[in-house]
C-alpha cells in the first residue's frame, strides 16, 4: 500500500511537470536571467555544404535571401533587456550571459558584430558578458585580431582531415580543408 502511495504521488508530479504551462512571469524570470543570447547575424553563407540544414537535402524551411541584421534591431532588444535588469534585478548567482553570434556564416556581417560588441562594452550595467560564435573559419585570418582581443569563444565548423571535410563546399563546388585549416593553424 506504501509503495502505491508513493507510486501515485510520482505520477501526480511527473503528469504536473509536462503540463505545467509557462506564464508571463516565467518568460519575464527568464529573460531577467538569461544566460545566452544568439543572434543570427546573417542568413548569408560563403559555403554551400551539401548537408546544410538549407541546402538541397531538406526542405521545409524558409528561404535563405542573404538578410543581414541591422544594428538597429539588436539595439531593441539590449536595451530592454538592460532596462529590466536595471528594474527588477536579475538573480546574483546566475553566471556570465553569453553573447553569441550564428548565422548563415556570422564574419560575413562583422560590422554589425563590432557595433555590438562596442555597445555592450560602453554599457554600465553591473553583469559579465561573453562573447561566442560558430564560424566555419573561412574569413577568420581577416579578423582574428579583432577577436582575440575581445576573448571571443569560437566553435569552428570542421568535420576533420580533408576527406572528412569534403562535403563542406566552397561556392565553387571546391573542398573548403585547405584555407578552413590554413585558418586555424596559424
Ligand atoms: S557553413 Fe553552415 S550555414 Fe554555411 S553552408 Fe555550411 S552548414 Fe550551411
Amino acid at each position: 500500500m506504501g509503495y502505491s502511495c508513493y507510486e501515485n504521488s510520482f505520477t501526480i508530479f511527473f503528469l504536473f511537470m509536462i503540463f505545467r504551462k509557462i506564464n508571463s512571469a516565467d518568460i519575464y524570470e527568464n529573460l531577467l536571467n538569461i544566460k545566452q543570447i544568439t543572434l543570427e547575424v546573417t542568413d548569408a553563407c560563403n559555403l554551400k555544404c551539401k548537408y546544410c540544414g538549407y541546402g538541397d537535402m531538406y526542405f521545409g524551411y524558409d528561404n535563405r535571401e542573404a538578410k543581414y541584421m541591422s544594428f538597429h534591431q539588436v539595439r531593441l532588444l539590449l536595451e530592454y533587456l538592460f532596462i529590466i535588469w536595471e528594474k527588477d534585478r536579475p538573480d546574483s548567482k546566475i553566471p556570465k550571459t553569453y553573447i553569441s553570434f550564428y548565422g548563415g556564416e556570422p564574419l560575413l556581417n562583422m560590422n554589425l558584430i563590432m557595433a555590438v560588441v562596442q555597445y555592450i562594452e560602453h554599457q554600465t550595467i553591473s553583469r559579465d558578458f561573453v562573447f561566442s560564435m560558430t564560424t566555419n573559419a573561412v574569413l577568420l585570418d581577416r579578423y582574428m585580431d579583432y577577436l582575440v582581443a575581445h576573448d571571443f569563444h569560437l566553435l569552428i565548423s570542421l568535420d576533420g582531415d580533408k576527406a572528412a571535410q569534403s562535403h563542406r563546399l566552397d561556392t565553387s563546388g571546391r573542398n573548403s580543408f585547405d584555407i578552413v585549416y590554413k585558418n586555424i593553424a596559424i
